[in-house]
């Protein structure tokens, strides 16, 4: 089956969802927010199943060619800058760091600029059982089916699941920067603090992205220099954050309080011919690097479900059917993960950095592996050719 589809945002959820659908022979429109299609200036990483996912849109070399190897689940630092596990050097890695705007820009530029509205703020939806539609401040638009991939405070969720309360704090916020500095990939880095942690992230043409996650009592707070901010909760760590900071512009400091919907998972992704996708189904903590990643997998499977059934309904009942447990599953997972490194108690942080002291790089690379197995692993369904 081929129809029409409007999908709601271009972030990389919504562009990946485009792709997917373009391929399958959908007429699609993106609609956006912002007067223009971009992204923050800020760094992430993607791991083997999102690249496979890419590889399934048509767009994992271009995607690979941006990237840059990802060494900071291997290289873990304490905060004094003695190695709790050093990565093995030379062989080939399984993650990639990006710029953002790279990442966003390689979807970007697999949507034909004429696909995309921007300027577009979406406010309301309706539907019957033939189509769905969709209205912007200034226009309507309908189709046989609506994607609303419109971030973490999705209007779409907010509208259509009204019941569902919105994302909440649990008491985590980050900073993020972009460094100038030139630094080889493998010196890129986890140091792990008692109640905090620092990533380092080389990037391509001189760039590091850098990011500190830290308790916070109350969310919204903002501090006039927040860099300031960043250096003061790290003081007494080593000489590489430091060095990061230095070399990051105060302007280029992000601040980011982490919400998701842990205490209140989605019953279902899907409200007739309306589905939401990536951060506007399963918000996460970013502990895991997976949010951009399931936002992806989303889209193959969406694509590969509505490549298949003529019913565009049935269509998306597959679609939650397949992508509902599996995404809440990483969104809950990611929620421990930074639970414990940053609310754990003192005891199983020693015991942790105790035990990676102990094991051999060789021995925390295969328990790693084995531990990541069936969230690396997947596998992207086969969308039809171009
Ligand atoms: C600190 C941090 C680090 C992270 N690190 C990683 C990582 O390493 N790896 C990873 O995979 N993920 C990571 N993530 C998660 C990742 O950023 C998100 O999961 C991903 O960006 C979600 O994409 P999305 O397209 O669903 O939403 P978004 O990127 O939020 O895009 C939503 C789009 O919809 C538009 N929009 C919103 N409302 C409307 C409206 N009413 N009308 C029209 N348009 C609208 C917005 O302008 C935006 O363009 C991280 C997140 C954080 C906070």
């Amino acid at each position: 089956m081929s129809g029409s589809a409007i999908v709601v945002g271009a972030g990389i959820g919504g562009l990946a969802a485009a792709i997917g659908l373009r391929r399958i022979g959908w007429d699609v429109t993106v609609l956006e927010r912002s007067p223009e299609v971009g992204e923050i200036g800020a760094g992430m990483s993607q791991a083997p199943n999102a690249l496979r996912a890419l590889d399934a849109l048509g767009v994992g070399d271009r995607a690979r060619a941006a990237g840059t190897p990802f060494f900071a689940t291997t290289n873990l630092r304490d905060p004094s800058g003695g190695h709790l596990m050093r990565a093995p050097s030379g062989g080939p890695h399984p993650l990639l760091g990006f710029h953002r705007a790279d990442l966003h820009g390689v979807l970007r530029d697999a949507v034909p600029p004429e696909s995309i509205r921007t300027g577009m703020k979406v406010t309301g939806f309706a539907q019957n059982a033939e189509q769905a539609e969709v209205q912007t401040e200034s226009e309507t638009f309908s189709a046989d089916l609506v994607v609303a991939a419109d971030g973490v405070h999705s209007t779409a969720r907010r509208l259509l699941w009204p019941d569902t309360p919105d994302p909440a704090f649990w008491n985590y916020t980050v900073w993020r920067g972009i460094a100038d500095l030139d630094l080889a990939a493998n010196e890129g880095c986890m140091t792990l603090g008692a109640d905090r942690y620092f990533l380092t992230m080389p990037l391509t043409r001189s760039r590091v992205y850098w990011a500190l996650g830290a308790q916070a009592e109350a969310p919204r707070v903002r501090y006039p220099d927040e860099r300031e901010a960043v250096r003061e909760r790290v003081a007494d760590w080593h000489g590489l954050v430091h060095g990061l900071l230095d070399a990051t512009p105060v302007d280029r400091v992000l601040h980011h309080d982490i919400t998701d919907l842990d205490h209140a998972p989605l019953p279902t992704f899907v409200n007739g011919r309306i589905a939401l996708l990536g951060d506007a189904a399963h918000p996460m903590s970013p502990d895991l690097g997976q949010g951009a990643g399931m936002a992806i997998e989303d889209a193959v499977v969406l694509a590969a479900a509505l490549a298949e059934t003529r019913d565009a309904v049935t269509a998306l009942a597959r679609y939650d059917r397949e992508r509902r447990p599996r995404a809440q599953w990483v969104a809950k997972a990611a929620h421990k993960n930074g639970h414990d490194a940053l609310m754990g108690s003192a005891l199983n942080r020693r015991l942790l950095s105790l035990t990676l002291r102990l094991m051999t790089p060789a021995v925390f690379a295969k328990v790693s592996a084995q531990a990541l197995d069936r969230l690396w692993g997947w596998q992207p369904p086969a969308l039809p050719g171009r």
